[in-house]
């Protein structure tokens, strides 16, 4: 760690003692900041880094809601709205019960610079709440919904932060968020992404992550002149990101193996095709039910129970050639990174927001792999979020095929920023710089521009 990370981390650490998510992250990027700050004094006195990471604003409130017994629950709703320098607060809501500031800051510092990769003009913030949707009824989600947006709605609008899904929030409760914001408002706006399509939603929104993360790799594969034809695939999760992920993987002609929750991980040697794909959709979309279902269907499969505070995660222990982390932070560490390369993983693509811990991380740079961290490999989402809000401005939807091909255009384009940059900057072949770098100077000159805001 260089002298000027080491006392700006210093400094970082003691105002946010317990934010050890937000932490990591701004640590990452610090030290690709670095490099910059070398060449460029500008950034550095105009202290840029320094400004970047504090939100310009934090919205904090009580969610109180009644369940089907009756009973009074209460929860805590967020909305860090941490840059607008280049367009309005962008970034998701997620409603689990590990949700906290630490969680929130770090996936809202990380969507800024993924924002930026994007070229649309669209700033970055995060949300959410520690409900946990899981085993709720559709009208218990909805009173919550309810209550959530019966606060959030003074602080957001078309124009000024513009809240999609993550992790617990979907369609279902997209619509319910939707319908009581244009309850208060009166007005019917693009005030939410990932809308349904018949009330303003975009085609490919809920494709896009897991297709972006997929797109991404594949421009990686192709610096080295390969495609996914014949490789094999290790992909955690099984919700919306990791859903997708397979179902492109599939149209690419790669085999897919695993499937996780959070309860443990299936692992299909025969491969998930089209129609087990379509299963897994039905088992989490729809049935709201558990992974390990899976092996009672397709009997060769085996479930495998994994525990959360263990050494390593079995799922990261199998041979395979590409893998797509696709379910939450720091699910890959150092002991995985190390059982992923010694399988023959060769391609990394992160579907999930900062998957791997620091160590992880310097396992795969060492190993001089294609290594597409989250800011850039799932910007696919964020980036098909501007599109709709395009879309909902001109009151103009476009067709799938145009959505797509915008897509996979976008996803290009970051790829060659981070390769450009990376270059640029000395670290050739390092994603994790040009991510950082690419992010950073976009936002860092619309600071400098608009003077000490
Ligand atoms: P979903 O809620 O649809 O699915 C999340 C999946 O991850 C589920 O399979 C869930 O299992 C699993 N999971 C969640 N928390 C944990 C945990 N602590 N340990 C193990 N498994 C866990 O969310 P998404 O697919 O939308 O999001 C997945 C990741 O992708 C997140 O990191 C999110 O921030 C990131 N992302 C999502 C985008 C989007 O457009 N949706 C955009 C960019 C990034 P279980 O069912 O047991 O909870």
């Amino acid at each position: 760690m260089s002298d000027f990370v080491s006392s700006f981390m210093a400094e970082v650490k003691e105002k946010n003692p317990h934010e050890k998510e937000f932490l990591q992250a701004v640590e990452e990027v610090a030290e690709s900041v670095a490099r910059i700050y070398d060449r460029h004094p500008e950034y550095r006195s105009a202290k840029i880094l320094e400004r970047i990471i504090e939100p310009e604003r934090l919205i904090m409130f009580r969610v109180p809601w009644m369940d089907d017994q009756g009973d009074i629950q209460i929860n805590r709703g967020f909305r860090i709205e941490m840059n607008s320098a280049i367009g309005p607060y962008k970034g998701g809501l997620r409603f689990h019960p590990s949700v906290n500031l630490s969680i929130l800051k770090f996936l809202a510092f990380e969507q800024v610079f993924k924002n930026s990769l994007t070229s649309l003009p669209i700033g970055g913030g995060k949300g959410g709440s520690d409900f946990d949707p899981k085993g709720k009824s559709d009208n218990e989600v909805m009173r919550f919904c309810q209550s959530f947006m019966s606060e959030l709605y003074r602080h957001i609008g078309p124009n000024t932060d513009v809240p999609a899904g993550d992790i617990g929030v979907g369609g279902r409760e997209i619509g319910f968020l939707f319908g009581q914001y244009k309850k208060l408002k009166n007005e019917f706006t693009g005030v939410l992404t990932g809308k349904g399509l018949k009330w303003g939603g975009s085609l490919i929104r809920p494709e896009a992550t897991g297709y972006g993360a997929v797109y991404f790799a594949a421009e990686m594969l192709k610096t080295r002149k390969e495609t996914f034809e014949g490789k094999t695939c290790l992909v955690s999760g099984s919700g919306n990101v990791a859903q997708y992920t397979i179902d492109k993987l599939i149209d690419l002609g790669g085999k897919v193996v695993t499937v996780s929750d959070s309860s443990g991980y299936v692992y299909d040697e025969e491969g998930i095709n089209r129609k087990k794909l379509d299963y897994i959709m039905e088992l989490k979309n729809l049935r709201r039910s558990r992974i390990h279902e899976y092996t009672e269907k397709y009997k060769n499969a085996v479930f495998t129970p994994v525990n959360p505070s263990a050494d390593y995660n079995p799922l990261w222990n199998h041979k395979a050639d590409c893998a797509f982390p696709s379910a939450t932070q720091n699910e890959i560490n150092g002991n995985d990174a190390k059982n992923l390369l010694k399988n023959g993983v060769y391609v990394v693509s992160e579907g999930a927001n900062m998957p791997t811990t620091i160590d992880g991380v310097k396992h795969f740079l060492d190993a001089g792999i294609l290594y597409g961290p989250g800011k850039a490999a799932n910007a696919g989402g964020v980036a098909v979020s501007g599109l709709e809000m395009s879309q909902n401005s001109m009151r103009l939807p476009w067709t799938r095929e145009e959505v797509d091909n915008r897509l996979q255009m976008i996803m290009k384009n970051i790829h060659q920023t981070c390769v450009e940059m990376a270059d640029r900057f000395g670290t050739p072949g390092n994603y994790v710089n040009g991510a950082n770098i690419g992010g950073f100077l976009k936002v860092a000159d619309a600071m400098l521009d608009q003077g000490l805001v």
